[in-house]
């Protein structure tokens, strides 16, 4: 047979049909290569045997002993019920091994066989009995047990694959492959950070021979993982900053004229950030900028000023937004901003473009761009549209880009000849975690929000409570306030959380709010009666707006006082933080009542954070503390969900090495050409498909 190696797929093995096969699938396990990184979940430490008269009842211990009898009470059999005992003896004593329902194992003893078991100790009448231990016999002289003895993995295994099955399958395959694996890490980096090779590493993590190098392969494979997500990241930074780029003509006198007509004074990270982005725009290289900053921070003003910066040069601005509500928000208040600049003599026409527009208009709307006439042209991915051409574009603004793919970027910025780019995003992020998504590019930040804001009342009740939720949401309406009640969504169970949302609305609408005026809005209705029921929130024509998470990003109504948030359980903390910026955008108190089920002390615990924080960043902290970054992104875009180990939370020194190596890499080698890089080059074009261009030569 051929010998197999890494890229050996998992449905050739020996052993695995087509349904374990799928199974396999499941857990993202195609070839060797995935089996081999799949990592154990927790490792049980069975080193050390107890002999069978120390057994103690309640108590987990691994035996070493041979089998005396089969039988017992193997002959008892019910309808769907069986148990299968063997009686084992060591030289101190003998004991009961009972399984149940695996019928099969009876015929897997032999009398006399030696074996090891690890199990519960539990009391059967006046005998204690070891209950469905996991064993492995053993043969005599042979040393290395898999299952049993020493440092054993414990997989995260879906019904259908047996720890004792995928533990020997992966030991098949360590076997099989490790002789002619290959380390992709090159070695003098390995060396200067003392990193454990690649077979080694992947033995030790799968089945260590002490826990010191359990971390070390750990260390060495979470190394690993930063290293390869900052390689694309080290190389796109390079390429841009070899770009030649737009200098801006910053200096024209029109951005000032605006700042002047505002009626605030913008604080101080505001200025700070206006000025290392008039920086950047005035260089010959292209920008790329992320801009963080709490909801209500000030960033669209600050995004408004950036754009003029561009148009008083003569260049366009594309400014694209994830919902059509908020680019025609956006679009509004940007609108009577420019207004106050109609004594300015320069005109500055805006544009709107989503799907919401008929064809017709939309044909008007790219005239308008390709010629030039419009200079800032606000919309949603309608704008990557393929259709739509720019006369001049030379600054691309995209606002809540977690919404939007690094690819999605990428074509609006094409429009343009590598027109500046400033992203936007209200989930603050910590720094170690804003190098490991955005580590090519620079970040600045707003902290804080403007002067004079009043801080969101934020209160926790019970579902027993929530009665008295309903009582302050009446009182806000009694005077003449708005009030939203939000319920989760999740992707998964869709049709049923907004049923859920739709029987609230009707339920609210002859009961609990009967004499009230209720719209409903939720991701199901199409974009355009969306905006209609919006609207009418809008003009106050609907007191409350029973809602799913659709209300999370931007929308800015500051005589909506209350919000309410139902099972807030389900939601992360940043995104209760995100609906909870819709309100307090006015002058009043404003509330945040969360109503929830919670039952974990971590469930507590997170909404406690709620109560007790106001400030994004603080927020965003304890959720990556609690949730781990994986699931607090949870998108393919960030690589974050594929990082299976490393933790950029607990494991910053080891980042920025990896980052420092992955930089030094790149700029020795931008095309990764040397014969070091060879593996490491395929490795990386395995990983991430969509950055094969980055590495090809020239
Ligand atoms: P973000 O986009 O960060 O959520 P916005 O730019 O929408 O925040 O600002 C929220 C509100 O605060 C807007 O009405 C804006 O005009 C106002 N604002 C922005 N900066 C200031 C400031 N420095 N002082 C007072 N109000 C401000
Ligand atoms: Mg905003």
């Amino acid at each position: 047979m051929k010998r197999l190696d890494v890229g050996t797929q998992i449905r050739y093995l020996k052993g695995i049909g087509p349904k374990k096969a799928l199974l396999f699938q499941k857990l993202g396990i195609h070839i060797i290569d995935d089996l081999l990184y799949y990592f154990p979940r927790r490792y049980q430490d069975r080193s050390s045997f107890t002999t069978i008269s120390k057994l103690k009842e309640g108590q987990i211990h691994t035996i070493k002993a041979r089998v005396l009898a089969k039988g017992g009470r193997n002959s008892f059999r019910r309808k769907g019920f069986s148990i299968t005992e063997v009686a084992v003896g060591d030289a101190s004593g003998r004991i009961s091994c009972v399984w149940f329902n695996q019928p099969y194992l009876k015929d897997y003893f032999k009398v006399g066989q030696s074996l090891v078991l690890y199990g519960k100790i539990e009391r059967y009448g006046n005998q204690l009995q070891m209950s469905s231990p996991e064993f492995e016999i053993v043969i005599e002289e042979e040393g290395e047990s898999l299952n049993t003895g020493g440092i054993i993995p414990v997989y995260s295994l879906p019904e259908g694959l047996t720890q004792r099955s995928f533990r020997s399958l992966v030991k098949r395959c360590l076997d099989e492959c490790l002789p002619s694996l290959k380390d992709f890490l090159p070695y003098d980096i390995r060396l200067r950070n003392k990193l454990l090779n690649l077979a080694q590493s992947l033995i030790n993590i799968h089945f260590p021979v002490e826990l010191g190098l359990q971390k070390q392969a750990y260390r060495r494979l979470a190394f690993e993982e930063f290293f390869l997500f900052q390689i694309p990241l080290a190389l796109r930074k390079l390429k841009r900053k070899e770009k030649v780029g737009i200098a801006h003509k910053v200096d024209g006198g029109l951005a000032e004229a605006f700042i002047d007509t505002l009626p605030f004074k913008f604080t101080s990270y505001q200025e700070k950030v206006i000025a290392e982005i008039k920086a950047d725009m005035a260089k010959p290289t292209v920008m790329q900028r992320l801009l963080q900053g709490d909801v209500g921070s000030g960033k669209t003003v600050v995004a408004a000023v950036a754009s003029l910066f561009a148009v008083q040069g003569g260049y366009q601005v594309a400014f694209m937004v994830p919902t059509e509500i908020l680019a025609q928000q956006h679009y509004e208040k940007i609108c009577s901003q420019l207004l106050r600049l109609r004594s300015h003599n320069r005109k500055i026409k805006l544009g709107f473009l989503a799907g919401c527009l008929s064809n017709k208009e939309k044909q008007a709307v790219y005239q308008e761009i390709k010629g030039g006439k419009i200079d800032i042209i606000i919309g949603t991915h309608a704008l990557l549209e393929a259709d739509i051409a720019f006369k001049n574009l030379g600054l691309v603004v995209i606002d809540e880009q977690h919404k939007f793919g690094v690819g999605q970027r990428a074509l609006l910025s094409g429009k343009g000849l590598n027109p500046d780019i400033l992203i936007m995003t209200a989930t603050p992020i910590p720094r170690t975690l804003a190098i490991t998504i955005y580590g090519d590019l620079d970040v600045s930040v707003i902290k804080g929000l403007p002067p004079g804001r009043k801080p969101i009342k934020t209160v926790h009740f019970n579902q027993e409570e929530k009665g008295k939720a309903y009582l302050i949401a009446r009182e806000q309406l009694l005077r003449r306030n708005q009030v939203y009640i939000v319920y989760p969504v999740i992707e998964e169970s869709y049709a049923l959380d907004i049923a859920g949302a739709t029987k609230m609305y009707n339920q609210f609408k002859e009961g609990e709010f009967k004499e009230f005026k209720l719209g409903l809005i939720h991701g199901k209705l199409k974009e355009d009666e969306q905006n209609l029921v919006m609207g009418r929130f809008k003009q106050k024509s609907l007191d409350i707006l029973v809602s799913t998470t659709i209300l999370e990003v931007g929308i800015d109504i500051s005589s909506a006082t209350c919000m309410i948030i139902e099972h807030a359980e389900r939601f992360g903390l940043s995104q209760l933080h995100q609906l909870r910026g819709r309100v307090g955008r006015g002058a009043e108190e404003s509330y945040c009542l969360l109503i929830s089920r919670a039952q974990t002390e971590e469930a507590k615990r997170r909404l406690q954070a709620m109560v007790e924080y106001g400030d994004g960043f603080k927020i965003a902290e304890e959720d990556l503390r609690i949730r781990g970054p994986g699931e607090f992104f949870g998108e393919r875009q960030h690589g974050l969900a594929e990082l299976k180990i490393a933790n950029p939370l607990t494991q910053m020194q080891l980042l920025k090495k990896a980052r420092e190596e992955a930089i030094r890499l790149v700029n020795n080698e931008p095309c990764l050409s040397g014969r070091q890089s060879l593996l490491l080059k395929a490795k990386l074009m395995q990983r991430f498909p969509e950055y094969e261009k980055l590495m090809v030569v020239g």
